[in-house]
């Protein structure tokens, strides 16, 4: 990222109309107030390695995630970004879930040409349901003390966080990005009870694809290359998943 652009910002500021360099489509999606002038935290000198951290159900794994974690990768100066499939999702217990090892295997491909990102099985490997603050217990036990922790979520769920379990233990694990994403506005009033310097909210090119459209696109026989990698169109028929036939 260039010095001159605006960067990531805090939660809870107000537009500066002065902001150049970055597209303003998705800040109308997104919800005006998100972006101000003040200060990048990724533009601060970096003391100890940053691990991003990408939750996420990836059934299938599609582009909008990829960018979504590459651009935080870029403004944070992030050493790696670890890919996290869920378990059993305890927020999506409505719907038939794909097996995990298929959407660990998505995830480790559509990852694979990245040196950056890399793909772990420690919310499909822990019994029971996945919460997100077990994931960071588990990659601080893992990772050790000298490292400081990015969790990326998309503007969606960062709506959800204050009902997620052991919020404050949360914020104290890592700090938690939010990237806009289409259709999704943020409602600032929502995040005003979570910790303001734990908390950043990223414009991410926007990308208006979700894995819901992937699995209706491929059951209704439509294409869904470019949407996700290649491998992963491939996988998709290989594996039959999705009505695939
Ligand atoms: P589903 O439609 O099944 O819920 P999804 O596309 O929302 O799938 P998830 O696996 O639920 O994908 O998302 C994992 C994380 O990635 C979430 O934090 C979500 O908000 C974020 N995310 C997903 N798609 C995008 C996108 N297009 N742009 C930005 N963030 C995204
Ligand atoms: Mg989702």
């Amino acid at each position: 990222m260039t010095e001159s652009s605006p960067g990531p910002q805090p939660a809870g500021t107000v537009p500066d109309p002065s902001r150049q360099g970055q597209p303003t489509s998705t800040l109308t999606d997104a919800g005006a107030g998100i972006v101000a002038a003040a200060t990048a935290h990724g533009l601060v000198p970096k003391t100890r390695p940053r691990i991003g951290v990408m939750g996420g159900t990836f059934d299938p794994i599609h582009h909008g995630h990829l960018v979504a974690a590459s651009e935080v990768a870029a403004w944070f100066d992030l050493d790696e970004v670890v890919f996290v499939p869920t378990g059993q999702p305890w927020q999506k217990s409505d719907r038939e879930v794909s097996p995990a090892e298929h959407r660990y295997l998505m995830t480790v491909i559509a990852t694979a040409s990245n040196p950056r990102f890399t793909t772990s099985r420690i919310d499909i490997d822990r019994p029971g349901p996945t919460y997100t603050v077990d994931t960071l217990r588990d990659l601080r036990t893992q990772r050790g003390p000298d490292v400081d922790l990015y969790f990326i979520t998309g503007a969606d769920a960062l709506d959800q966080i204050l009902s997620w379990h052991d919020v404050d233990e949360m914020f104290t694990l890592a700090h938690f990005v939010g990237c806009t994403r289409p259709g999704v506005k943020i409602e600032l009033a929502h995040l005003t009870e979570l910790p303001g310097d734990r908390l950043t909210i990223v414009e991410v090119p926007a990308l208006a694809i979700s894995s819901t459209e992937c699995r209706a696109r491929v059951a209704d026989g439509d294409p869904i290359w470019y949407l996700v990698p290649d491998g992963i169109v491939q996988y998709i028929q290989k594996a039959h998943l999705y009505g695939s036939p």
